[in-house]
């Protein structure tokens, strides 16, 4: 069998998503600290204030993994923000059964949906954390003839001749074997978000892995067992197959539907302005020592530019009438 490699991706992961407990491969911004999820939740708190309260509103996260971003997100904003966890009605964007019921164990008052098509219409606020780079890819490579794309074969990697319309301009000065990605279905995801924006106030904050501006190279991985694997010969679906996030393309595509786009800011310096390293001291305070200093050890992690801090991104999109967003202020 022959298959485009978004097609494969999606399989693999597909299959991977339904049958795996990801986090024993990997870990992820949330499940390394409650502050992270905590400071997303009062982000959205501050947001919905912008947009001028509306109630309901849908809070809704896509690839909510274990919920634990969600869960401290609720946490803090019941504390700090009690009037809109109220106002919130939890919709969850996730296709693996198994994930789903994990996820109901801790946020039994969510709406589950396939995508984000289906969630109702109205104002939202959107969180989204390392789940644009699970989302399947195309990969294009530069040969001394012309532009091929790549496909997946029973013995890894076949390349076919591109059609010409999926090569951008922009990629004409490549040299020769270099390889550039598209991510038809991230760029839907910003289409759905920026059709909802046209008939009401939202924002969307999406953090994961990219680099700031568009170059050429092969960011296809595969996780298994805490290993790095080859992507295209590993059985699908026993291993994470996730590429870095294109920001500019989606900024551009963001931009063109008529949204505002913030960012993208290395999340290190996205997280220590929404205050990570003081909550974190200040949760460190309540605690013995040994706890106080995997919190703070957690903080440098999540914010460290040679740890996660440079290499994730932040990026929003909002409404065009949602000029200030926390946490993207120069
Ligand atoms: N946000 C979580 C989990 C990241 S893993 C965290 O930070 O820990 C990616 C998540 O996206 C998983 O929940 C996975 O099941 C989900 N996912 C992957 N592809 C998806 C798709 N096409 N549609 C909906 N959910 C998807």
């Amino acid at each position: 069998m022959i298959e485009r490699l978004d097609a494969f991706m999606a399989r693999a992961n597909a299959a991977y998503y339904a049958t795996r407990d990801p986090f024993r491969d990997f870990t992820t911004s949330p499940e390394i600290s409650q502050v992270f999820g905590e400071l997303l939740g009062l982000w959205a708190a501050v947001c919905w204030r912008a947009m001028g309260m509306p109630t309901p509103v849908l809070l809704i996260e896509a690839g909510p993994g274990r919920g634990t971003l969600m869960e401290d997100a609720l946490r803090a904003t019941a504390q700090a923000a009690p009037d809109f966890r109220a106002a919130s009605q939890l919709h969850l964007i996730e296709t693996s059964p198994r994930l789903r019921a994990i996820q109901a164990a801790r946020l039994p008052a969510a709406i589950w949906h396939d995508g984000i098509e289906t969630v109702p219409d109205g104002p939202f606020l959107l969180l989204a954390n390392e789940f644009l780079d699970a989302l399947p890819i195309r990969q294009f490579v530069r040969r001394r003839d012309g532009w091929c794309e790549r496909y997946v074969g029973d013995h890894g990697s076949v390349e076919r001749p591109a059609a010409p319309g999926d090569i951008d301009a922009a990629w004409h000065n490549d040299p020769e074997n270099s390889v550039r990605e598209l991510c038809p279905a991230a760029g839907d995801v910003v289409q759905a978000i920026a059709e909802r924006c046209r008939s009401h106030p939202g924002v969307a904050l999406l953090i994961d892995y990219g680099p700031e501006h568009d170059a050429p190279g092969d960011s296809l991985q595969a996780i298994a067992e805490g290993k790095a694997v080859d992507p295209l010969t590993t059985t699908p679906g026993t291993a994470d197959l996730t590429a870095h996030v294109g920001f500019s393309r989606l900024a551009t595509t963001a931009r063109a539907a008529g949204m505002l786009v913030h960012g993208p800011v290395p999340q290190g310096i996205f997280l220590a302005r929404l205050g990570l390293f003081q909550r974190s001291n200040r949760l460190a305070r309540s605690l013995p020592p040994a706890k106080a200093a995997a919190i703070m050890q957690a903080a440098r992690r999540l914010g460290e530019p040679d740890r996660m801090g440079r290499l994730f991104k932040a990026m929003a999109l909002s409404h065009p009438a949602l000029a200030h967003c926390p946490g993207f202020e120069d």
